[in-house]
């Protein structure tokens, strides 16, 4: 009878849910970095940091990104952010002219200094050698606490629920990459645009959620201004994740497949685009009420262009992580949206599954 389709349905849909959710974490296991690929990236930190002294003695040189959020793969590049507790500190460009100097003359690595850029930072490459099969990349910038924090936002809510959560983030790097739809530069997104939708998907989206929403969370004890605002951004959120682990539990059971597939399905169909701003700090939000509208409501000519997809930085709140995507950008994301939602449906074997949603 009818019951009977149904419930063969769903157990062919479980079936498959376990599978890929195996596949899934098997995917990501064989990408992450190695213990040597680590270490030798904190010996570089080391290394550029006792350079950097001679310069600027009162100066630290923090790792922010990928490798210190846990959402790293293979290769990833580093992000380093020098913070100097001197009063007397040179601007950021005049650091990174003096810096990318020194590099020159002191170290093998190829070094491009771009002083004038929105961030000022020095790049830093060495090319592949026995040791590091695949080189390095690395940005060094100035001054960028707000990174630096946004960083440890994103580490907590890797902490919270590490196995879903960095499953479905590294995977969505490894495939975004591979469909050529993560460079900002070709007006598509960043790595850290693709985050941000995961958390505020699990956080938003999900019923029940999958995560907290950390900014939102009651303070422990009071807290001062001075000490939640860096440069005018309230970059409070609760980080006790011991504690809220003892006291938080989502009551969300659906596996990392589950999740995958919704996800995909949300931002093909559900998301709305056109009037719609993503922030993990506040839920749906409307272009309007941020004036982040993509009518011709402004004198400059590509404000058109800079909020086609709207994503709200968590503390930088007028700021829109995705304003490098352009309409074809954009385009080309919501159409590997529908792309993985649409192979996904079919539900193939699930290690052929992963292997055509990422393919080149
Ligand atoms: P990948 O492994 O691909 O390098 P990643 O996690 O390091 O990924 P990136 O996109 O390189 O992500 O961003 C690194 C950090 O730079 C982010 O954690 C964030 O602090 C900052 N950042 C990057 N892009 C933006 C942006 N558009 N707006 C604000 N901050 C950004
Ligand atoms: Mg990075």
């Amino acid at each position: 009878g009818p019951y009977g389709a149904q419930r063969r349905h769903a157990s062919k849909h479980r079936f498959f849910a376990v599978e890929l959710s195996q596949a899934l974490f098997d995917f990501v296991i064989q990408r992450l970095p190695t213990q040597e690929e680590m270490a030798v990236k904190e010996d570089v930190r080391k290394l550029l940091e006792r350079l950097i002294r001679t310069i600027e003695p009162d100066s630290r040189l923090l790792s922010f990104g990928s490798t210190a959020n846990g959402f790293s793969l293979r290769n990833s590049d580093m992000d380093l952010c020098c913070l100097i507790d001197s009063d007397e500190r040179l601007s950021a460009s005049d650091m990174v002219t003096m810096l990318g100097d020194l590099l020159e003359r002191e170290t093998k690595f190829n070094v491009k200094p771009l002083p004038h850029a929105r961030i000022p930072i020095v790049k830093l490459s060495l090319d592949p050698s026995p040791g590091l099969p695949l080189g390095i990349a690395c940005d060094i910038g100035f001054e960028n606490r707000l990174a630096l924090e946004n960083t440890r936002l994103l580490m907590c809510y890797a902490m919270i629920d590490p196995t879903r959560v960095r499953t479905l983030v590294l995977f969505l790097k490894v495939w975004s990459k591979r469909r050529s739809i993560n460079s900002p530069y070709q007006g598509t997104l960043s790595s850290y645009g693709y985050v941000l939708l995961v958390i505020y998907f699990l956080i938003h989206v999900k019923n029940p959620p999958v995560l907290p929403n950390l900014q939102q969370m009651p303070p422990l004890r009071p807290i001062s201004q001075e000490d939640t605002h860096i440069g005018g951004h309230n970059t409070w959120f609760f980080d006790d994740i011991e504690l809220l682990r003892q006291r938080w539990q989502s009551s969300n059971t659906d596996s990392v497949a589950d999740l995958l597939i919704d996800f995909f399905r949300y931002y093909s169909r559900d998301f709305t685009y056109n009037t719609g701003v993503a922030s993990i700090r506040g839920g749906l939000l409307k272009k309007e009420s941020k004036g982040w509208q993509n009518e011709a409501s402004s004198r400059y000519n590509d404000s058109r262009e800079r909020n086609r997809f709207c994503i709200e930085d968590p503390f930088e709140i007028d700021f829109n992580v995705a304003r490098c995507v352009t309409k074809e950008g954009l385009y080309q994301i919501r159409g590997e949206f529908m792309r993985a939602s649409r192979i996904l449906a079919m539900r193939p074997r699930a290690v052929a599954a992963l292997a055509q949603l990422c393919e080149e």
